[in-house]
């Protein structure tokens, strides 16, 4: 099968989440299974492109707005063919999404590249499966259906949407209907229509041929009010919904040859994680008498979504105990300076660095004991698999991908959203370090799981394959 994704991210392009660890690497392993595989990405300020990208196409007409021209740019990684939509308009700019809320034209931002997706396939890569993830990419069906049913490229193409988190619907005034091109008509509850404004999402979930997201639970919470974002009554209806839990990149995440850390370290020969643990104590300025008491780590991005109110809730209480904490994350400014307060009211006992740096981390992830991840909600997560493998043992809410990934086994889980659970979840695992023996045993079952992208590849060609009647 030619399956064309389209997206707004993709390592190790431009990242600002799990969304582009996805398509940095479904896409290699569908191609490992003898998919072919081609993602559509915009060509943002500041991403990175390797020597070897070249002119695909140039002066792709786009009737969104008034009108844009757009070249395509090429690159092939590991079999998969990355496209670069350029356009120095709309994605030659500070940041991917913008400040706040995002930039005030994201609509056509994101039009444009759903549009182009749609270029690609007529002139470039003909695909049997359009396959959008999120919102940023969820009008790809739209404009298939609603403007080149009639063209035989499309033919017998089949469409799938991928929701990798429901708190981010894109939706704009219904003003914006016209210059993304599409009729009014479609301004209805069934359709686009969200109470009275356009529903990027809603869109791509009304148009697509099949709806998916990124675990099994969390398939099942989006239907539910609690956690629906104001959709749930709308996804019910186009249940099943498939759950397909995000598999990760053991070529990037693992200690056993992670160029990034202070020594490699496997399941069989722990001394290493000794040693990164120590280099970490250092490089954020800790006491290295911490070596032996528990260290915890926080890796994220810092929204409402992530749960990070309950760990404002408990630090004061939390940090009276015999522990250490390293801290790596940006966004919300409260929660910036919540944890650089922290920082500062326990020098040598708390460490922060607000930014985002990959190499430090994996440094985080094999340098700690515990990894904490309270999220509110959850589609997949990607950092607790990460720990898993890092003998890093997670304690989590028991929320969507979270509940999935981690068992009673490897981690541990609270299920009230409280600081009060939170709080408890984390005794338990303080009392259970002091036990070195049983916490080895943890950490090595953690390390023995298996979430690479093999199985859940297997299970999107699946669905691919239902889609086609094959
Ligand atoms: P989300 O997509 O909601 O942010 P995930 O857990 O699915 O959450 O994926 C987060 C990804 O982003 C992981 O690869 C994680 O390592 C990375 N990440 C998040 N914040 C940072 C940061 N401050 N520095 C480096 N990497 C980060």
């Amino acid at each position: 099968m030619n399956i064309l994704m389209v997206a707004s991210e993709a390592t190790p392009f431009a990242k600002t989440g799990g969304l582009a660890d996805v398509l940095g690497s479904l896409p290699v392993a569908l191609q490992d299974r003898g998919e072919r595989v081609a993602v559509v990405i915009p060509d943002y300020r500041g991403s990175y492109y390797p020597h070897a990208t070249r002119e695909a196409y140039r002066y792709l007409w786009i009737p969104v707005g008034s009108g844009y021209t757009v070249d395509l740019y090429q690159t092939t990684g590991r079999g998969v063919t990355y496209y670069f939509v350029r356009c120095p308009e709309l994605y030659d700019r500070d940041g991917i999404y913008g400040p706040g809320a995002g930039f005030s034209d994201n609509h056509l931002r994101y039009a444009v590249l759903s549009m182009a997706a749609l270029g690609v396939a007529r002139h470039l890569f003909r695909p049997d499966i359009l396959h959008a993830h999120d919102w940023q990419a969820a009008l790809a069906p739209v404009y298939l259906r609603e403007h080149f049913h009639h063209d035989p490229t499309f033919d017998g193409v089949k469409t799938l949407f991928t929701i990798h988190n429901l708190g981010y619907q894109g939706v704009f005034g219904r003003e914006v209907l016209p210059q993304i091109g599409l009729d009014a008509r479609l301004l209805n509850p069934e359709q686009l229509e969200f109470y009275g404004h356009v529903n990027f999402m809603k869109a791509g979930i009304a148009f697509a041929d099949a709806v998916s997201t990124v675990s099994r639970g969390y398939a099942r919470e989006i239907q539910t009010p609690e956690y629906g974002f104001g959709l749930d009554g709308f996804l019910r209806r186009y249940a099943p919904i498939a759950g397909i839990l995000n598999g990760v990149d053991y070529d990037e995440w693992s200690p056993e040859h992670d160029p990034h850390i202070a020594r490699n370290y496997s399941a069989a020969d722990l001394a290493g994680k000794r040693e990164c643990k120590r280099a970490l104590l250092a490089e954020y300025g800790l006491r290295q008498d911490n070596l032996d008491r528990p260290l915890l780590g926080i890796i994220s991005r810092f929204a409402a979504q992530k749960g990070f109110d309950l760990f404002a809730d408990v630090a004061a209480r939390l940090l009276q105990q015999d522990l250490s904490l390293v801290v790596l994350g940006s966004g919300d400014p409260g929660y910036e300076s919540m944890f650089r307060r922290l920082a500062q009211a326990y020098p040598g006992k708390v460490g922060v660095q607000i930014g985002y740096n990959t190499a430090l981390a994996h440094r985080i992830e094999a340098g700690i004991d515990m990894f904490l991840m309270p999220s509110r909600y959850e589609p997949c997560g990607l950092n607790q698999i990460y720990s898993l493998r890092y003998g890093t043992v997670p304690v989590v809410r028991a929320t969507g991908g979270l509940d999935d990934t981690i068992d009673e086994e490897t981690g541990f889980k609270f299920r009230d959203y409280s600081g009060s659970a939170l709080l408890e979840a984390l005794r338990w695992s303080l009392d259970a370090f002091r036990d070195l023996d049983s916490w080895v045993r943890r950490m090595r079952r953690g390390m023995e799981k298996d979430f690479s992208w093999s199985a859940s590849a297997g299970e999107y060609v699946a669905l691919y394959r239902r889609l086609l009647g094959r």
